[in-house]
C-alpha cells in the first residue's frame, strides 16, 4: 500500500467516480454495506457527499511534545515507545498505557477500557494524537484522545487540518467515512454542476464540486468562526441547492395548475353579493374584505384556485371560507369543507349551518360517527346533488363518496392532511377550486416550502372590540396562588378550560388528565367539573363539551383536544399545565379557546417542575405578544420547523442543509429564483434542471399531473 492509501490520490486519478455512480463502486465500500446505505436513502456518490459533518475539528497544526503545556490542547505525531496494559484494582477497568515520543519530550497516553487497542498499537507505531493534557502523578498525561495511526511512511500532515466529524451511517463510523468520503471527493471527475452559473454568480455561491469539497475539508485557512457557524460558503451552497430545486418543484406545481383550466368560472354577481349581505351578521373587517375579494377574483377566473388562507385564530376565517361557498351553491355547484377531526368538524357544521340558515340553505355532515344509514343518505344526496353543502373529515375523501358538481373544497387545518389526500379531494370533481385555512398562523417562510405551490391570503386584522387575552407564566411552586385566582373567576361565575398534555400517567411523569379531573374536583368542591380526551366514546366527549358550552360545566379538564375549533365564548379563563412540554404555536392556539366573548381572559400557562430558565424565557414570549406569526416566527427560532407543525410526516419536506431559520435570506431567493425561472421559460426547463428536480420532487411532480 502506497503512503497516501488514507486519501487514496495514489489510486487515481481524479474521474473515477461520477456523482450518480452506485456507491458500491467506491473503493472501501463493498455490496453489503452498499445494500445497507441504499436502505438508507445513501444510493449513490452524489447522496454520500451530502452526509455532511456535524462538526469540524481543529487539527490545523502539529507541535512539538517539549512544547505541551497542561490544560492546552494538543496535537502531536510521535513514536509509541512503551505500552503496558493492566487492570484496574479497585473497578477492575482495562487500563492502556502508552508512552509516545517525538523526539522533542515524551507524554503519557492513558486510555480507559479499550485494552483491545493493543492489537493495534504497539511499541514502534507512529502515532497522531489529539487531546488535552493534564498534569498527573508521573507527569502530563492524555487521556482517551482522539488518535490516527499513521502508516509507514505515511505522511502526517495528510492527516491535519479541519477534520471532519460525522454522524454515524448506517454501518459507517465517522472516523470510516472520513476515509470513504475523502476517497469520493479525490476520485471524483468533473461535475456538472445543475444550478445555472448566474444564479451562483448572483448569489455568490460556489460550484457544486467546490463546494464539497470545502465542506468535507475546509481549508486550513478556515477561520474557526466560519464553522462553528456553519456559515461555510459550501454549506450556503448546498442549503440554496435544496431549497431551490423544492421551489422550482413548486413554482412548476403552480404553473401546471394555472395552466390547466377548467374550473368553474363563479363571478360575483349583484345578486350573489345581496344574498352574501344577507349571510353576515356583521361588517367584515378591512381584512376580510380584502381577502374575500382575492378569493373572489380567483373563483371568477376559470382555473382552479389553490389558495391558502392564513389567520390568526378568530381572525374570521370561518365566515371568509362560507362566503365562498356560498358564491360556489349561487352558481349550481356544491361546497364542501374539510376537516382534520371529528369535533371539528361537527364545530364546522354548527357554525355554517347557523349562518346558510340565514340565506335558507341546508348543511350536510358527513363523518365517520355517522350511522351507516344516514352516511348513505347523505351520499345518496352528494351523488344526486340533492346536498350543496357538505362538512366532514377525511371520510369525505373516501372512494365511496361521489359529488354531482363539486365546485369548491375548503380545507381546514391543511396541515394535518397530506399533499396526497388534497389531491385526492381534488379528483372528486371537475377541478374544484381549493381554500386551504390554516389557523396555525405560521411564518411566511415556512409556508413558503409547506405550501409554496399556494397562493397566499393573510387575514392580519381580528374583529373589533376584542379585549387583549391578559396571559401570565407561573411556576409549579405557585400553584397555589394559581388557585386563589380561579376560585375568584369561578366566583364571577366564568367558564375555565384546564389543559393537561397527557391522557394518562405517562413513563415521563405528564399529568394526566384523568388525574386532573379527580384533583380539580377535590380542590374546588362547589364547582363542576368535567372531562374530555381524544381516547374517550365520542357521545361522552360531546356530552361533557355540550354541557360546558350551556354553562353546566365550570371547569373542563381537556387534553388538547380542544385546540382546534371549539367555540365557547363564555369561556373566559384557560390555565395550561406543563405547559413547557407544548410548543410556543400551540399554546397560543390554546389561548385562542378564550378571548371569544366581550369579557376580559386570562391564560395561566403552569410550567413544570423542571422547567430551566431557558423554558420559562420561551413561555415568556406568550405573554409579550397575542401576534400569532410572531409566535410562530419565535417557536420556529427555538424549535425548527418540525415541532412546529407537528407533521413531520405530513407533507413538511425534509430539509437536510437547509434551516428556515439560518437560510431565510436563501430561501426568499431560491424562491424568487426558481418562480422566476418557470415564469421565463414558460414551462419548457432546460434538461439538466428538468433531470435534477425530477429527481429529487418526483413524487410532488407526479402528483401535480406534471410529466
Ligand atoms: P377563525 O375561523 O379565523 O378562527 P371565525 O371565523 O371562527 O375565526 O370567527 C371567530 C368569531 O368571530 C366567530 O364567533 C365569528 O362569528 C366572529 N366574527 C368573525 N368575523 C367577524 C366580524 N367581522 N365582526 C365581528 N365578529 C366576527
Ligand atoms: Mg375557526
Amino acid at each position: 500500500m502506497g503512503a497516501t492509501d488514507r486519501r487514496g490520490t495514489q489510486h487515481g486519478a481524479r474521474g473515477r467516480y461520477a456523482l450518480d455512480d452506485p456507491v458500491v463502486r467506491l473503493r472501501g465500500i463493498g455490496p453489503r454495506w452498499a445494500e445497507e446505505l441504499a436502505s438508507l436513502g445513501v444510493g449513490t456518490v452524489g447522496d454520500l457527499l451530502l452526509h455532511l459533518p456535524l462538526r469540524w475539528i481543529d487539527r490545523r497544526e502539529i507541535a512539538p511534545l517539549s512544547a505541551a503545556r497542561p490544560d492546552r490542547p494538543l496535537t502531536a505525531v510521535g513514536t509509541v515507545r512503551e505500552v503496558r496494559t493492566l487492570r484496574t484494582r479497585r473497578r477492575g477497568l482495562d487500563l492502556m498505557q502508552l508512552l509516545v515520543d517525538d523526539g522533542t519530550a515524551a507524554i503519557r497516553v492513558v486510555f480507559f477500557g479499550r485494552n483491545y487497542l493493543a492489537e493495534y498499537i504497539r511499541r514502534g507505531t507512529r502515532l497522531l494524537v489529539q487531546g488535552t493534557p493534564r498534569l498527573g502523578s508521573h507527569g502530563l498525561e492524555l487521556t482517551g484522545p482522539e488518535f490516527e495511526i499513521l502508516r509507514e511512511g505515511e505522511d502526517p500532515a495528510a492527516l491535519t487540518g479541519w477534520i471532519p466529524v460525522y454522524e454515524k451511517l448506517g454501518p459507517l463510523s465517522s472516523r470510516r467515512l472520513r476515509t470513504v468520503i475523502g476517497e469520493a471527493l479525490d476520485g471524483l471527475g468533473p461535475v456538472d454542476d445543475p444550478i445555472p452559473a448566474a444564479l451562483r454568480a448572483r448569489h455568490g455561491l460556489p460550484a457544486l464540486d467546490e463546494a464539497l469539497r470545502e465542506v468535507h475539508r475546509p481549508p486550513p485557512d478556515t477561520p474557526a468562526e466560519l464553522l462553528a457557524e456553519r456559515r461555510l460558503p459550501g454549506l450556503r451552497r448546498l442549503a440554496y441547492d435544496e431549497l431551490f430545486w423544492l421551489e422550482l418543484a413548486l413554482a412548476l406545481a403552480r404553473r401546471q395548475r394555472l395552466a390547466l383550466g377548467g374550473a368553474p368560472r363563479l363571478p360575483l354577481t349583484g345578486e350573489i353579493r345581496a344574498r352574501i349581505a344577507e349571510l353576515l351578521p356583521f361588517t367584515l373587517t378591512g381584512a376580510q374584505t380584502r381577502v374575500f375579494r382575492e378569493i373572489a377574483d380567483d373563483l371568477a377566473s376559470g382555473r382552479p384556485m389553490s389558495r391558502l388562507l392564513l389567520g390568526d385564530v378568530g381572525s374570521g376565517k370561518t365566515v371568509v371560507a362560507a362566503m365562498a361557498m356560498l358564491v360556489a351553491v349561487e352558481h349550481g355547484w356544491q361546497a364542501a369543507l374539510m376537516a382534520p377531526t371529528e369535533i371539528l368538524a361537527r364545530q364546522h357544521g354548527r357554525t355554517l349551518a347557523r349562518l346558510m340558515g340565514r340565506v335558507g340553505r341546508r348543511v350536510e355532515l358527513l363523518t365517520a360517527a355517522l350511522r351507516q344509514a344516514e352516511a348513505r343518505a347523505v351520499r345518496a344526496k352528494l351523488a344526486s346533488g340533492a346536498a350543496s353543502l357538505v362538512v366532514g373529515t377525511h371520510a369525505l375523501i373516501s372512494e365511496s363518496v361521489a359529488f354531482r358538481k363539486l365546485g369548491l373544497v375548503v380545507i381546514d387545518e391543511q396541515h394535518r392532511f397530506g399533499v396526497a389526500q388534497r389531491a385526492s379531494l381534488a379528483d372528486k370533481g371537475t377541478r374544484p377550486h381549493l381554500l386551504v385555512m390554516s389557523a396555525t398562523p405560521i411564518p411566511r417562510t415556512l409556508a413558503m416550502v409547506l405550501y409554496g405551490d399556494l397562493d397566499v391570503s393573510v387575514i392580519d386584522e381580528k374583529p373589533p372590540g376584542r379585549l387583549p387575552i391578559r396571559t401570565v407564566v407561573r411556576r409549579e411552586d405557585e400553584r397555589e396562588r394559581v388557585f386563589a385566582g380561579l376560585e375568584r373567576a369561578l366566583a364571577e361565575g366564568r367558564r375555565v378550560y384546564v389543559v393537561r398534555p397527557a391522557v394518562e400517567e405517562g413513563a415521563r411523569g405528564l399529568k394526566a388528565a384523568e388525574q386532573g379531573l379527580a384533583e380539580y374536583r377535590a380542590r374546588f368542591p362547589e364547582a363542576r367539573v368535567a372531562l374530555v380526551h381524544g381516547r374517550m366514546k365520542p357521545d361522552e366527549r360531546r356530552a361533557n363539551l355540550d354541557a360546558f358550552a350551556r354553562g353546566e360545566v365550570d371547569i373542563l379538564v381537556a387534553t388538547t383536544v380542544i385546540e382546534v375549533g371549539i367555540d365557547v365564548p363564555e369561556a373566559s379563563v384557560i390555565v395550561v399545565e406543563d405547559a413547557d412540554r407544548f410548543g410556543l404555536a400551540q399554546l397560543h392556539q390554546l389561548r385562542g379557546r378564550v378571548g371569544r366573548g366581550d369579557r376580559r381572559s386570562y391564560c395561566v400557562l403552569i410550567a413544570s417542575q423542571d422547567a430551566d430558565e431557558h423554558a420559562m424565557n420561551r413561555l415568556r414570549v406568550l405573554e409579550q405578544t397575542d401576534d400569532g406569526f410572531r409566535v410562530a416566527e419565535k417557536d420556529l427560532e427555538l424549535r425548527g420547523p418540525g415541532e412546529l407543525t407537528g407533521t413531520a410526516q405530513h407533507g413538511l419536506p425534509s430539509l437536510r442543509v437547509a434551516d428556515l431559520v439560518r437560510h431565510k435570506d436563501l430561501l426568499l431567493a431560491a424562491r424568487d429564483d426558481a418562480f422566476a425561472l418557470v415564469e421565463r421559460e414558460g414551462g419548457t426547463l432546460p434538461e439538466a434542471l428538468w433531470r435534477e428536480v425530477w429527481r429529487r420532487h418526483g413524487e410532488r411532480l407526479k402528483l401535480a399531473r406534471i410529466g
